[in-house]
């Protein structure tokens, strides 16, 4: 038995980290938003190094920095006990952790849908290497649907891009999910001189095989070797193209999150944009998100953080998770700062996307 099984076995009789409390408050923030959505990352790992992200000798963190599964799980718990109703599970890569479907597992046993309470959903961002592998048990523990990172359809490009030539495995991986059931969004980080000229063909297939496409405008994340500026391509940029070929119509689609949507009526499919240097993005935001190695941060786009593994580690868990999580609503900023054109000579945030999760 591994060992989150185990230690859920054991929580059925007693005695996981108990991170509830009788009168638990909602997670309400300085500026008034509710938060009801976690965004958790459980590896910095990853076995791609997408150029925008991380560079090719990446230094990983030492294992024992890293939460254990149940930690992650007690942690999920004391969020999902303060409102929280939507996890979705991040990394670096997801899939590339070990026995990370026993965490899945467990969690889904808290989905309304699977009779328990409190979370209506749980998800997770992966670049879909192993789906062929895990789809099926990402399924089974509650998955419906999930999003996957795919760039380009090109298998030269993909492994310029990604800098590994796994292509075939992704499309695998993407038909696996399918097939089990699962319904899947695809992201697409948009990038100038890389992908620009494929973007309409991204999206025609993608809502050919019933998936929506969302594009994301490169943020200057981690320092990646390469030249962020070179890499940004404006968002108003692509729409305006693309609508000279369809007709694009402002769906009132909202998930609470920073993409706006459209429908296109030629393919029948939604299209989302994410536009954080051209569009404000934080008003209505509902998100909380905490690494790997349990540092809560409030905004992916600043630095502010409290450190929940020690809250979580000390000698009164509860009390000081508590704590840690009402400093977070106290400090996160009402809207972030990383807009490339206001950054001046500090071009980037000194965190990678892999270590606060996407
Ligand atoms: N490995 C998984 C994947 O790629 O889906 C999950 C983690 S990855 C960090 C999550 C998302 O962040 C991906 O869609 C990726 O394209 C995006 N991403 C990574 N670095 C980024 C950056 N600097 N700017 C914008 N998006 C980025
Ligand atoms: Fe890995 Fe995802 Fe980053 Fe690509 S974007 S290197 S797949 S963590």
């Amino acid at each position: 038995m591994t060992e989150i099984k185990a230690a859920w076995e054991r929580e059925r009789e007693r005695d996981r980290i108990d991170l509830s409390a009788p009168d638990a408050a909602p997670l309400v923030d300085a500026f008034q938003r509710r938060i009801t959505y976690l965004r958790l990352s459980v590896a910095d790992r990853c076995d791609l190094r997408c150029t925008y992200c991380m560079p090719e000798r990446m230094t990983f963190l030492p294992r024992a920095e890293v939460l254990s599964l149940e930690e992650l799980y007690d942690l999920s718990r004391g969020f999902i006990e303060r409102g929280v109703s939507k996890i979705r599970i991040t990394g670096g890569e997801p899939l590339v952790r070990k026995d990370i479907v026993d965490l899945f597992t467990a969690l889904g046993r808290h989905l309304v849908s699977k009779g328990g309470g409190g979370l209506k959903e749980l998800t997770l961002t992966t670049n879909a290497t192993q789906l062929d592998r895990y789809a099926d048990d990402l399924a089974k523990a509650g998955v419906e649907r999930l999003n996957i990172s795919l760039d380009t359809l090109d298998r030269a490009r993909f492994a310029v891009l990604t800098r590994r030539d796994a292509l075939p495995q992704v499309l695998d991986g993407i038909a696996a999910a399918k097939e089990a059931g699962l319904k899947v969004k695809l992201n697409a980080v948009a990038l100038k001189g890389v992908n620009e000229d494929e973007i309409e063909n991204l999206i025609a297939w993608a809502h050919g095989e019933a998936c929506d496409v969302t594009l994301i405008e490169v943020m200057p994340l981690g320092d990646v070797e390469e030249e962020r500026l070179d890499q940004y391509l404006p968002l108003d940029q692509v729409k305006a193209r693309l609508e000279k070929r369809w007709t694009l119509t402002a769906s009132d689609a909202n998930t609470g999150g920073p993409a706006r949507y459209w429908d296109i009526s030629e393919t029948g499919g939604r299209l989302g944009l994410i536009t954080p240097h051209t569009g404000n993005i934080c008003e209505g935001c509902n998100r909380l998100r905490v690494t790997a190695t349990g540092q809560l941060y409030p905004c992916l786009g600043g630095s502010e953080r409290v450190d929940l593994r020690a809250a979580l580690r000390s000698d009164k868990p509860q009390v000081e998770v508590a704590d840690a999580l009402d400093r977070a609503l106290m400090i996160k900023p009402e809207k972030h700062h990383f807009r490339m054109d206001e950054r001046g000579a500090d071009p980037h945030l000194p965190r990678h996307m892999a270590m606060t999760g996407g």
